[in-house]
């Protein structure tokens, strides 16, 4: 898989996409990440990237010819690698919620491009233009797209192949099947009086398994009824099988 950001801030998703799990994946070419510059696309001597908004009001709003420009020049490079046109995800607090299932549909693109906004947000031309969707990361407002571009990068990246060392490890975590995860515990047994769950010392897989799958139910339905909620509409009880007559 290959991702572009488009940012005024290249270095700095660049930097976040260097460190950790992501950034040692990235080193082995488990799939290929490219930051660009919005800023080298302006036609303008003083390489400004924003201006005024129409109608009046507060802040300024980026331009749409440096972020379409800076769109063709990747989509360019992409479908030059014999890639499919990348599929284009404008970051913006109006887009769509962000969710687990989404990033399992964008993990299956050979071609993702993130497009960051700064300021009062970018002319909305560009996005008509542009975007395949816009998604929001969640219902409060950043000062940039860039952390947002990172949060859905990060969690489409996870799931490539070869990325965690666990390949299941992703489906037993929060969000997979709908449910919240069940608690986690690690040394030493003992924790400020605090004992592990004495189920998970005895070894016995099942019994862990159905422990961690009531946890996992109990949790979401008191933590997230709407969760719950859905969880139970997707998985209704099975019916009780009939008695066969002798
Ligand atoms: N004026 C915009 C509004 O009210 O919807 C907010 C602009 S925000 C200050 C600047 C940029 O940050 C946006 O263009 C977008 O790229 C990014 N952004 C802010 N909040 C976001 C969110 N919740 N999810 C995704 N991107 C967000």
């Amino acid at each position: 898989m290959r991702i572009d950001i488009a940012t005024l801030f290249p270095q700095l998703c660049d930097s976040v996409m260097s460190e950790s799990i992501i950034g040692r994946a990235r080193k082995k070419e488990l799939f290929e990440l490219h930051c660009h510059q919005i800023r080298d696309y302006t036609l303008n001597k003083q390489k400004q990237v924003d201006d005024y908004p129409y109608g009046g009001g507060c802040g300024m709003v980026m331009n749409a010819q440096p972020i379409y420009d800076c769109c063709q020049e990747i989509i360019r490079q992409v479908t030059e690698q014999g890639l499919e046109r990348p599929h284009i995800v404008f970051m913006t607090a109006a887009g769509q919620p962000y969710s687990e299932e989404k990033a399992r549909q964008l993990a299956q693109k050979s071609a993702l491009l993130l497009v960051c906004g700064h300021y009062e947000g970018m002319d909305e031309r560009v996005i008509e233009e542009l975007a395949d969707e816009e998604i929001s990361i969640g219902d409060y407002v950043l000062t940039g797209g860039e952390l947002a571009a990172l949060v859905v990068a990060d969690s489409v990246l996870r799931l490539q192949p070869g990325v965690l060392s666990d390949p299941e490890g992703y489906q037993e975590e929060s969000h997979w099947d709908g449910l919240l995860e069940y608690p986690q515990y690690t040394r030493p047994e003992v924790w400020r009086d605090k004992a592990v769950p004495p189920v998970l010392l005895t070894g016995h897989h099942a019994n862990i398994q159905a422990w961690r799958s009531e946890q996992a139910k109990e949790r979401t339905r008191l933590r997230r009824p709407d969760l719950w909620e859905k969880y139970q509409k997707d998985h209704p009880p099975e019916p009780e099988k009939k008695r066969r007559r002798k």
